[in-house]
C-alpha cells in the first residue's frame, strides 16, 4: 500500500499527474489533484517526478 499527498497549498491544478498516473489514481477537485484511489497506487513516483511544484509525496506504508 502507497499513501498518497498532495500539499493544496503547492498544488497549481496543471493536472501533470492525473494524465501521467498509470493508475488514474488522481481526479480533480476544486481545482487542485485529489488522490481518491490511493488503493491502485503502483508506487511508481511517476507524479512526485513530473509533479513541477514539487506538491505531491508517495510513502510506502
Ligand atoms: S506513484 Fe505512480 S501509480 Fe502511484 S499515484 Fe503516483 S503516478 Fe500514480
Amino acid at each position: 500500500m502507497w499513501e498518497i499527498i498532495v500539499d493544496k497549498d503547492k498544488c497549481t491544478g496543471d493536472e501533470e499527474c492525473v494524465n501521467a498516473c498509470p493508475a488514474q489514481v488522481f481526479e480533480m477537485r476544486d481545482g487542485k489533484a485529489e488522490p481518491v484511489d490511493s488503493e491502485e497506487c503502483l508506487g511508481c513516483e511517476t507524479c512526485v517526478e513530473i509533479c513541477p511544484e514539487d506538491a505531491i509525496t508517495v510513502t510506502e506504508i
